[in-house]
This record gives C-alpha cells, structure tokens and sequence, in this order.
C-alpha cells in the first residue's frame, strides 16, 4: 500500500517527467488523425480593425506591424499567464468597441482615428493593473476564436501554450471570480484532492468519478473505494498547470466522457451507490410514495446504471419508463436486469408484441445523442428523474444533461424528481480537522504532522465527513436551485453568505474557525410529490451518505466569538484579541477547464462585534 509520504514524495520526483511526458502526450496527441478540432475552419478576427485571418499567428503578426500591437511581447513584458493573456483580449476588443486606446486611454472620433493613433509605447503597470479586473474574463465578442485558439511560444509554454475547446472556455469564464496571481500556482497544486488525513481522495463523485490518475485507494470515511473507482488514462498526472489540463481537455473531451462512462461500467460503484440508504430510499420513497405522479406516467430516468430508479418507477405504475444510460456496459445490464424482473418492453413492443410484459426501454446512448438512437416526441414525457449529484454537488457536470433532457422532452409543468438542490456552507472548528488526531498519538505529540496537513488542506478541497459538533458557526444557505425552471448556464454561480460565531455554551469564549464545509440537499418538493414530499440531505447534521462533505481550510484559521466577547480595539479582526462575531464568503462555484470538474473560489472576511472588517486573501479550490 502507497503511503502518504512515498505517494508525494514520487509525484514531486516525477514532476519534472511528467511535463516531459504531457508535453509528448500532447505533440501525439496533434498527430493523431482523430485529433478532433483544429484549427483549419477558423477565422480569427483583427482586434482592430475588419481583417480575419486562418491563423492566430498571421494575426498577431499582423497585429504588430500594422496596429503596433505586439501581443506576443506584451505578454512576456507583463508577464501574463494564460488568464491574463485572455483579459488582453477581451480588454483590447472592449477598448476598441469605444473607440478607444488601449494603452493610454486616448478617446479617439472614429475608428480610422483610433487606427491612426495606435502606438507601440505603453505603461506595462497601469495595463497590468487594468488586467487585474476579471470582468474581462467574460468574452468581450461573442465566437471569438481568437480566446481559444491564440498559442504561446515555445519557452513560455506553462503559461501560454493554449489550444481550447471553444464551448468549454467560454462557458469556463462565463461566471467564475478568478484570482489571477494565485491561479496557476493554486491549480497545480490544487490538481489533488485530500481527505483530513492527506490521503488522495479525488476521483469518487456521485461520488464516484476518478479523473485522476492516482493509484490509491479512495479512503472516505473507513470504506474503500478504491477498488470500484478507475483511473482515467487518458490524463496525464494532474500535476500541472490548468493550461496544460486545459489543452488537452480541448481535444479530449470525448476521451473525458469515455473514461467517465468507463468509470460507471464498474458494479462497485453501483454496489456503493444502492448501498447509500439515505440517497437510494429518498428516491424509493418520492416514487412509490407519491402515487398520482406516477401512476400511467411516462417517466425519463437519465442515467439509469443498474435501473434501479427506473425499476422503482415501475413499480410504481409508470406506463413508459424510458431508461438512458451511457455506460454500454451499464446498459446491457440494465436491460438484463429489466428482463429478469419482468418489466422489460422490447421495442418491438409498440408494434404489437404480445409478449410484452414490462413497461422499462433502456437506450444505451448519452442523453444528448438520444435522437440518433429512438424518437421520443418532445415534450411528451411526465417525469423526468435521475440521480445527477457530484461532490459538492456540482461535480461531474451531469445537471447539465438533466437540464437537456427536460427542455427537450419534460412536458410543460412536467414533474422533474428531484426538483430542488441547495447549497448550504458552515464554519468548523479544530475538531473538524486532523489536528486533534497528530496532538496525542499513543503520548507523543505528533501536531507538526497536523499542522501541515491543515496548511496543504488550504490548497486542495477536502471530501470527508464533519461532525456537526465541529461546526463553529451556523449555517447559511449558499445557493438554491430550481431544477425546474433553472438555466443550463446558472450551474456556474457566485454567491454570498453570513456565518455567525455559534456557541453552545454561553461563556463568549473565542474559538477558532479553520475553513467551511459545503454540502447539498435536493429536495422531491409538494410541487410534484402531493402526497409524500422528500429531501435527500447530505448535512452534517444527518446520517452521512457516500457524498460527506466538501471542507475548504482557510489558510489561516480565523478567530471567532459572540458578539458579547469583549474583543481589543486596537487588535487586528480574527485574532483572539479581537474574534470576528461574523463570518462573510462570497463563493463561487464554476466548471473548471478540465471537463466534468469544478472550481470553487473562497473569499472571507471577517467583522468585528464593533464593525471593523478584515478580509483574507481569495483561495481557490479545484475538485478535480
Ligand atoms: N440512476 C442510477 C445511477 C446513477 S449514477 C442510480 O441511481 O443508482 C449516474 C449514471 O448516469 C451513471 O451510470 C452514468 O454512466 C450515467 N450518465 C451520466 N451522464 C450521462 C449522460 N449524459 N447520458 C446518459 N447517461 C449518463
């Protein structure tokens, strides 16, 4: 069995390989006939005036001659990583719109004027500080190829290299709030997940997907899932920069999705998912309980698996349950499944099969392809169900082809089960850290260990278990979703909370709080379930389930009491001088370069009972 130690202790050694080794992945990768896109079809557009050209290179080249512009050098001048180089853009198109300068702000009359104007000298600090401003993460034009096309020079590979999927980039900048100076550095690191103990726990979601390569076994909370959780060959070690992961996923998204099906072919994962009571009764529970929904209703189960949900809506009394499932492993076995209990329909049956005893059709294709393998007219299903849920929700990115499905075949105020998620966040204490642990092993103080645990914890989202009694604040909801009504693109959100200092005991003690946890609860509403209205809670106030919990540790714990603590005016907010009474986050969560995974960025800052504010810096946390 791999170590802590041996496991990190490799992937430092290998690091230096492994960008070798990416590098000539991604050299293959180019040469491949099936490459995927290239860049044959595009135009990319002028930043200043109506020229298009077929390459970013020509462009830029003439770009420099022509506008003075040389974006090359200016990137190397300020140094811009690839989030930089993406704000120049957008920075540049914006200006230009105005009529204005880029480099020294000059508002010109026309165009031509501008054109006229443009000069090669310009003020690298005052650019650079302009460049700070993530609003020029949002394209600027829309279908501007030119964001997920332009290179970088051989050197300056780690920063600039990028070659991204159009839909992927744009949809990556759509709403995340990105701390430019900590993103490339964060997100190497960020590349894993740990649980408490700093053992690797990124690849489960629903929780069961792996898009790492790591070889350990997935210790959640005592169970082991390393034996049903696979690896995703196609990606490289996750050591590196978010703009290598992001070449590669721009080609590979298909890969992404075989590895990710791949995944779901195994029963261990299934066995771990029916085996979570509290997730498979909820769903039991919103389906036989709730019988004037189901009875003759014409139910959709996106992502089936084993069928377990589509069984239960058989039972149930649905007339049609259309059963989708993308794993063609997991197709076959859903259909065997169905046979074998019965409420298998064949697709013969609409033509009259008189052996026809079941009401389940499972189609073995991604939702999204479901036209290419039966006709569904749109708008015709009843229910739309599916058990979509990543870590932190959001993980997988599998809403997505929920949210396809029902704008495509839900009936107008068809029922979608379930029908509600929300986010809520709280602050943990010491003891929802590993540090009680190192402090006493058998006698020996071992809290050095602890303390780097909890120092590498601020760099990598933790899935582990928090008991409620570790909770230093109370909880607040982050972000609510309507499952019904929601849009594709609200899966990427910013939001704010505000903890307050919770004591148990009324002796305004300061406490300290070392990060915040995020769960979820989906909610099988009145709305659609008259009769039994359901919520599958994954807080830390209920049995657990295979999802735990996602703990963020801030990078400094935070110093917390009642607003009755008699704080020193003069101390700094968060210290025990002077304990924040209040806790305020703003978070986002958004879809990570890397398909199917998130980041999450964490602002805090912390209010005093007399209103002083301090804020930390932005920490950002990829769950890869
Ligand atoms: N419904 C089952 C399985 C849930 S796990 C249960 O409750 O036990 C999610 C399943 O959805 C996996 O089997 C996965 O392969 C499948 N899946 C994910 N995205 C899909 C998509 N876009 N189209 C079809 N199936 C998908």
């Amino acid at each position: 069995m791999e170590t802590e130690e041996t496991n990190r202790l490799t992937q430092e050694e290998e690091e230096e390989d492994d960008d070798e080794n990416f590098k000539e992945a991604w050299t293959e990768d180019e040469n491949e006939e099936d490459g995927g896109d290239n860049d044959d079809d595009l135009e990319f557009r002028c930043l200043f005036c109506d020229s298009n050209y077929s390459s970013c290179d020509a462009l830029f080249e003439h770009c420099r001659l022509t506008h003075f512009f040389d974006f090359n050098g200016i990137r190397k001048e300020l140094g811009l990583d690839f989030y930089g180089s993406f704000k120049l853009i957008n920075y540049v198109r914006s200006q230009v719109a105005d009529n204005r300068c880029w480099s020294c702000g000059v508002h010109c009359q026309s165009k031509q004027d501008l054109q006229s104007h443009l000069h090669q000298s310009f003020d690298a600090k005052d650019v650079k500080l302009i460049l700070d401003d993530d609003k020029y993460l949002n394209p600027f034009m829309q279908e501007d190829s030119l964001l997920y096309s332009f290179g970088g020079d051989e050197e300056d590979e780690d920063d600039c290299n990028a070659s991204f999927d159009k839909e992927e980039i744009v949809k990556d900048f759509g709403n995340v709030c990105i701390d430019d100076d900590d993103t490339v550095e964060d997100i190497e690191l960020n590349a894993e997940t740990y649980n408490k103990d700093g053992k690797t726990v990124t690849g489960v979601s629903n929780g069961h997907l792996n898009l790492t390569c790591s070889s350990n076994g997935i210790t959640d909370n005592g169970s082991d899932y390393g034996q049903s959780v696979r690896s995703l060959e196609s990606h490289p070690k996750d050591k590196q920069s978010r703009v290598y992961v992001a070449d590669i996923v721009g080609k590979d998204i298909k890969k992404v999705n075989d590895s990710y099906f791949g995944s779901y072919s195994s029963f261990g994962i299934h066995r771990d998912m029916i085996s979570d009571k509290i997730r498979t009764d909820a769903y039991r529970q919103a389906l036989l309980k709730n019988p004037s929904l189901l009875n003759g209703a014409v139910v959709m189960d996106v992502g089936c698996g084993t069928g377990i949900l589509s069984l239960f809506a058989a039972q149930a009394g649905a007339s049609r349950v259309i059963s989708i499932e993308a794993s063609e492993k997991m197709a076959t076995v859903a259909t065997q499944i169905a046979k074998d209990n019965g409420l298998w329909r064949s697709k013969t049956d609409d033509e009259g099969n008189k052996n026809c005893t079941g009401v389940i059709e499972v189609v073995h294709t991604m939702v999204e392809n479901l036209d290419k393998s039966i006709q569904i007219q749109p708008h015709s299903v009843d229910i739309l169900v599916s058990e979509w849920m990543g870590y932190c929700l959001l993980y997988e990115s599998m809403l997505n082809s929920v949210l396809f499905a029902r704008d495509r075949w839900l009936k107008p105020g068809g029922a979608m089960l379930p029908d509600t998620a929300t986010i809520f966040v709280a602050g943990f204490g010491k003891g929802g850290t590993s540090l009680p642990f190192w402090e006493n092993v058998y006698g020996f103080n071992m809290s050095s260990i602890g303390k780097e645990v909890v120092e590498d914890a601020a760099k990598f989202p933790v899935i582990d278990i928090i008991n409620h009694h570790d909770l230093v604040t109370n909880a607040a909801v982050l972000q609510s979703f309507d499952l019904a009504t929601m849009k594709p693109d609200e899966v990427d959100f910013t939001a704010t909370a505000e903890l307050e200092a919770k004591f148990d005991n009324m002796d305004h003690k300061a406490t300290s709080c070392f990060g915040v946890v995020l769960w979820f609860d989906t909610g099988f509403t009145s709305r659609f379930c008259k009769e039994t209205p359901t919520v599958l809670s994954t807080s830390p106030y209920t049995p657990k389930t295979h999802w735990s919990q996602t703990i963020l540790t801030f990078r400094e714990a935070v110093s917390v009491a009642s607003s009755k603590f008699a704080a020193e005016e003069s101390a700094d907010v968060g210290t025990n001088a002077c304990p924040a009474s209040k806790i305020i986050l703003r978070i986002s969560i958004a879809r990570a370069t890397q398909h199917r995974c998130i980041d999450i960025s964490l602002e805090t800052a912390g209010v005093s009972p007399d209103g002083r504010k301090c804020s930390w810096p932005a920490q950002i946390f990829n769950l890869t």
